[in-house]
């Protein structure tokens, strides 16, 4: 049970709602699917004097844009597994919603807006979203803005966003060059949060590439872009290990958590980074 007192908003238009942040800044928060800001709530370790709902928004559609696909900040981890367009154009998302946790009450009401807004360094979407490159647009009174997905996770628990701006959508750029991806996530139980997770895709355009973003084993996701060149053709060992040193340093610290320590994340994601590279190396020349 919530055992203090806040006002309820549910703006109706955007307007409305970037007028409430502009007033209440900090003391607003913002209520998506509620699966984490409700427990938080009632466990009072979020106390906001205001609560603003974003149901009247219609931000829960996925639609096909010019260059991207526009994920509505409200659309829950079931929209994207029912969506056409998720499964045709960032199949790598849909593979990700496929392993969330908790039952279909997570699934069916949690949102790719609350996963990204929350930053959990052990949450699917943060490190699945820096693969896709993804960028977020965020609304505020003074209009809009869209920061790259590789730049909005600023730390543990803490983005890009300032308190007068919320997530509108999600807007992930369409890429003919997508020949394979994988994502994986390395946990201690079936239900548990995950040690380490890894996202990454292989492209094939005027140059072949790969992409990799490792999440859980840093404060923050750790995201790489490989080019794949006549060296790394002909000597995949050593490009594979070139690769995980390479996102190994970017997991900088590490992440500790009652599950595991910053130490034994870092030591895990150097053979999961090399694993799943030479998998998609290996698939590229069959
Ligand atoms: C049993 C259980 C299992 C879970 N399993 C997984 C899992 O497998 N993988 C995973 O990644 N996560 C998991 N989660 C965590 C969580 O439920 C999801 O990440 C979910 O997507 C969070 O979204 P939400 O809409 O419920 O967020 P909310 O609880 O509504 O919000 C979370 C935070 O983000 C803010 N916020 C929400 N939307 C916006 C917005 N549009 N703009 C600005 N701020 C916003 C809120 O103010 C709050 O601080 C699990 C949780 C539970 C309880």
């Amino acid at each position: 049970m919530i055992g203090h007192r806040f006002e309820f908003h549910r703006p109706r238009d955007v307007g409305e709602a970037t007028a409430l942040l502009a007033n209440f800044g900090a003391d607003v928060s913002v209520l998506g699917g509620g699966t984490m800001l409700i427990p938080s709530m009632s466990a009072n370790l979020v106390l906001p004097a205001h609560v603003m709902s974003l149901a009247s928004l219609s931000l829960d559609d996925v639609t096909l844009e010019d260059a991207h696909l526009r994920i509505g900040s409200m659309a829950t981890y079931a929209t994207l597994l029912a969506s056409p367009l998720v499964a045709r154009h960032a199949p790598l998302l849909a593979t990700m919603a496929a392993q969330v946790t908790g039952g279909a009450s997570i699934v069916n009401q949690g949102t790719l807006g609350g996963s990204v807004s929350y930053a959990n360094p052990s949450s699917d979407a943060p490190g699945c979203l820096c693969a896709l490159e993804a960028r977020f647009e965020l609304r505020s009174v003074q209009g809009v803005r869209y920061v790259p997905a590789r730049e909005f996770f600023v730390d543990a628990f803490r983005t890009a966003k300032r308190d007068d701006e919320f997530l509108a959508s999600i807007l992930l750029p369409l890429d003919s060059t997508l020949v394979a991806c994988r994502y994986q996530k390395y946990k201690a139980s079936s239900s548990s949060w995950p040690i380490v997770t890894v996202a990454c895709s292989m492209h094939r355009g005027e140059q072949e590439s790969v992409r990799i973003a490792v999440g859980a084993a840093g404060r923050r996701p750790a995201y790489r872009h490989f080019i794949i060149d006549e060296s790394a053709s002909c000597q995949i060992d050593d490009f594979v290990e070139r690769a995980a040193a390479g996102v190994l340093d970017l997991v900088g610290e590490g992440w500790s958590d009652e599950l595991a320590d910053a130490e034994y994340r870092r030591a895990v994601v150097p053979g999961v980074v090399k694993r799943h590279l030479r998998d998609l190396l290996m698939e590229r020349q069959t």
